[in-house]
């Protein structure tokens, strides 16, 4: 195709000069039908042709492949043929060099005539270098712009020279609001200390870039976590001449972090539920200002408001104490499935139906609401965001709801176990009432504040009656359902100001609170009543009793220990008085209490080392003068006390519970001191031995008599045992039993002080007993009052009638002695003969006094 050129070579150097061969842009010149008649060496390097190549051929040869027909002017002629057109339109064109790589040049065509033939001469520099700088300008602009980050160019001072696209989208200044401004005080006004400032830049001076994550704020004044990584640029000569500053949002990863952080401080730092929560809304509300936000806690199957810190009180009012259940708006539901609920429209939302208005009114149409489970699942409440539009959660709330969910569920766990252990730790178990701790915590407050408004309180202190004895009677089951059924009556009976606990075993404290005595007075009095109501325990009705002290303050006292205290002391008075009453603190009380206490921790030590004594009073056979019996009496005679008698360390021993231990004492002493008569031959037939009313709830009582009596080789019928009408009195179904039991082992029961009870006959007819002990008050004066021994006639008739044998006691004369052998008793006792002796003082009475006592 190449055609023969028109001009020889040698011609057309001629026509150039060798000037041209010097120039830095290449140069070639060709014909009408594009065929190459020049070729400088420029060109040579540019193309990679050498010349001789080049002459001659078509121009098409430095084109691309595509292009290259259209430089064949045999194909493409005219204006058609590719150099037309770039004449036409110049731009930068590719040429290929021989070896096939490309370069981008630019051209100026230009028309050269010579001797009448038509050349053209075209100028081709290399572009390459420049466009590559081109391209990767343009890439750098739109990474510069077209970037998620924010990025800034300053002086090295700080000052904003650029500012990218991502810039101005991410904070809101326009490029003539940045430009210029120092950016510390652009983005963080206020908030940098000169110091650190200073610092920053002596690190970037030495070449440091610097990275934090920042609180920063938007122009509209939002504030925005960034992290910011700047960079100081040098110049060849290590001059710093720019700062490159990326920012980039990280406000959603920030936002969990920092509300994570707080609310686990928080936590650790045992804030309370309600502020934690509290807080922690008011946080996000900042982060999401379009939401509003509510926790709420599920507690017995109702909404608990914990914390709405933006919505209408009186919206959060309506919530609190909504049942959880199907279609109760997003939260009641929410708990009830346990399943997130979006209301996007209240209005419309099934979820809301019949409700919906109580939002609407509020101004809240949306609410999304997702439940807060604990680890093994239960739902703890819910949290919820409400929004002032119909509203669907976007993601950044969804990411969001999901982190504070999960704080939520910590918080409230961590409640729970809190308040577990607050239970544990101040609460009775078996009542579910404060205990002692919390009581006194509680009423050392409300004492406080009576004495702030000048009121009066009234301490009750209430100790159940015969408490022991039910335990004893139907087991601890039974002991547990009376004090839960008391606990319950008590609160009940009391109103909010009111403060109930349980001090101890069957001791309760209620504090009236306010309350003068008249008060005091009724509202106790109908405890007492309310308190008696029955109670089935199994099988059988039981009518619980107490006894209360009451203490006022602040007449008895100005802190709870005192009160506390003083109506103990009252109690126990009540409790002496006969029980099922109420008494009333006096001072003198007090210094009986005290004394009492000292009594009790006597005879508790004497019991223990064996101080008491046991003297025996002789039962004389009025008809033959023998000795029947001898009745052993209990002695207690204190070092420094001196002689305590038995009507007062008795009772004591049965308030102090150790009368069981007296008894067992008493028994076997006198078996075993009558098993020593009688080794010492003196004929003793049989010993009396007194036993409380209480010592029959010990069912173990029959085993320990059986083992006592083989112990000291005694027969059942050497022992006597003196029992008063009282022990059927308390209604404990396990006396009977215990006393059909002791009788069956052939031990004799005596009916001590018998008519001075209500002890009627039938009651005789149930018990077991072969003996009545007409009482010694009885006797007294009979000699002088008809009445009198009226009666001892009457009770001798009913011994013999029931066919029981007759002891009159504290028989003192020859005369009473005479007129009740005459009456019918068989039996006297009584300082006539003798008063109760000690052991061996009574061996030397028998042997002197009776003639029928063998002596060995
Ligand atoms: P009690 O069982 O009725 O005992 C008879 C009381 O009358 C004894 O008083 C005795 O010393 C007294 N006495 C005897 N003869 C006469 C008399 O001719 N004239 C007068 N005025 N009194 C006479 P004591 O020893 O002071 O005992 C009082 C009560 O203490 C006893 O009354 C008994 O109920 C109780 N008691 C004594 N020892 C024991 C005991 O070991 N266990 C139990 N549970 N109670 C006991
Ligand atoms: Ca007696
Ligand atoms: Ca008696």
């Amino acid at each position: 195709m190449d055609r023969q050129p028109l001009l020889p070579a040698e011609d057309v150097l001629r026509f150039f000069p060798a000037a041209l061969e010097q120039v830095s842009s290449g140069v070639i010149l060709f014909d009408d039908q594009n065929t190459i008649l020049y070729f400088n060496r420029a060109m040579e390097l540019i193309s990679g042709w050498p010349r001789e190549q080049a002459l001659g051929r078509n121009l098409g040869m430095l084109a691309p492949e595509a292009m290259r027909a259209r430089y064949d002017t045999r194909n493409y002629p005219g204006a058609s043929n590719r150099v037309q057109e770039l004449a036409a339109t110049p731009h930068d064109i590719q040429l290929v060099r021989r070896d096939g790589s490309t370069c981008w040049i630019s051209t100026t065509l230009s028309q050269v005539t010579s001797e009448g033939s038509d050349l053209r001469m075209v100028l081709i520099t290399d572009v390459t270098a420049r466009r590559e700088a081109q391209a990767r300008e343009r890439l750098l602009s739109l990474g510069f712009d077209e970037t998620q980050s924010a990025v800034l160019i300053t002086d090295p001072a700080g000052c904003i020279e650029h500012a990218n696209k991502g810039f101005r989208r991410l904070f809101g200044f326009l490029d003539s609001e940045a430009a210029g401004q120092f950016v510390p005080n652009l983005l963080a006004p206020g908030r940098h200390e000169p110091e650190q400032i200073k610092a920053y830049r002596a690190r970037l001076q030495a070449g440091q870039p610097i990275r934090a994550d920042e609180r920063l704020f938007r122009k509209n004044g939002q504030p925005l976590w960034c992290s910011v990584s700047t960079n100081p640029i040098f110049d060849d000569y290590g001059k710093l001449v720019n700062l490159v500053i990326v920012l980039m949002d990280i406000t959603r990863t920030k936002v969990h972090e920092v509300l994570q952080h707080k609310m686990l401080d928080a936590m650790v730092r045992e804030v309370p539920t309600v502020e934690v929560m509290q807080m922690m809304c008011t946080e996000v509300e900042k982060i999401a200002p379009q939401v509003l936000c509510s926790v709420l806690r599920v507690d017995d199957g109702k909404l608990r408001t914990l914390a709405a810190p933006s919505l209408p009180d009186s919206y959060n009012r309506l919530v609190d104490g909504v049942p959880v259940g199907p279609r109760t708006g997003s939260c009641g539901t929410a708990a009830y499935t346990g399943e997130t609920v979006v209301a996007r429209d209240i209005a419309t939302d099934p979820n809301w139906e019949g409700i919906s208005a109580l939002a609407l009114q509020h101004g809240l149409a949306a609410c999304w609401s997702t439940p807060i489970k604990s680890n093994d699942g239960r739902v703890l409440g819910t949290f919820a965001f409400y929004y002032r539009q119909p509203h669907e959660p976007d993601s950044f709330h969804r990411r969001l709801v999901e982190v504070i969910v999960h704080l939520c569920a910590l918080a409230l766990e961590r409640e729970e176990a809190r308040n577990r252990i607050r239970r544990l730790a101040f609460y009775d178990d078996l009542t579910g009432l404060p205990n002692r701790s919390l009581l006194h915590a509680q009423a050392d407050q409300a004492i406080t504040a009576a004495g702030h408004n000048g009121q009066r309180l009234a301490v009750l202190f209430i100790d159940l009656d015969r408490f022991k004895q039910v335990n004893d009677s139907f087991g601890h089951p039974g002991g547990d359902e009376l004090l839960r059924t008391v606990a319950r009556r008590l609160q009940e009976e009391t109103g909010p100001m009111d403060i109930v606990g349980r001090l101890s075993g069957d001791e309760f404290v209620v504090l009236l609170n306010p309350c003068d005595m008249a008060t005091a007075s009724e509202r106790s009095e109908h405890l007492l009543r309310m308190l008696g109501q029955p109670l089935q325990l199994g099988e059988v009705e039981i009518r619980p009793s107490a006894s209360i002290g009451i203490s006022v303050f602040p007449h008895d006292g100005n802190n709870m220990d005192a009160l506390l205290h003083h109506a103990d002391v009252a109690m126990y008075q009540a409790k002496h008085n006969g029980r099922n009453r109420v008494r009333f603190y006096s001072s003198e009380m007090d210094e009986c209490a005290q004394e009492r206490m000292a009594l009790e921790a006597a005879l508790r030590e004497a019991l223990e080392q064996g101080q008491l004594q046991l003297h025996y009073q002789p039962q004389i056979d009025i008809q033959n003068g023998r000795l029947h019996s001898v009745e052993a009496l209990a002695r207690w005679h204190h070092p420094r006390l001196g002689s305590v008698p038995p009507i007062r360390f008795i009772p004591l021993a049965e308030e102090a519970g150790l009368i069981g231990d007296l008894g067992r004492w008493a028994l076997q002493e006198a078996c075993q001191q009558l098993h020593r008569w009688r080794l010492d031959g003196l004929e003793v037939p049989s010993v009396s031995v007194n036993l409380s009313p209480t010592n029959f709830h010990n069912p173990g009582l029959p085993d320990t008599i059986a083992q006592i009596l083989r112990q000291q080789a005694l027969q059942a019928s050497d022992l006597t045992l003196e029992i008063t009408e009282d022990v059927l009195l308390d209604g404990d179904p396990t006396t009977l039993q215990v006393l059909r039991q002791v009788h069956a082992l052939g031990v004799r029961l005596s009916m001590d002080d018998f008519g001075t009870g209500y002890s009627s006959l039938s009651y005789l007819r149930q018990l077991p007993v072969s003996e009545l002990k007409l009482d010694r008050s009885f006797v007294h004066g009979i000699e002088a009052d008809e009445v009198a021994s009226a009666l001892t006639q009457a009770i001798a008739h009913i011994g013999q009638s029931l066919q029981l044998k007759v002891v009159a006691e504290g028989v003192e004369s020859a005369e009473q002695l005479r007129l009740l052998g005459a009456q019918g008793y068989q039996i006297a006792q009584g300082f006539h003969f003798t008063p109760a002796l000690p052991a061996p003082a009574l061996a030397d009475w028998v042997r002197e006094h009776l003639p029928t006592a063998a002596v060995v």
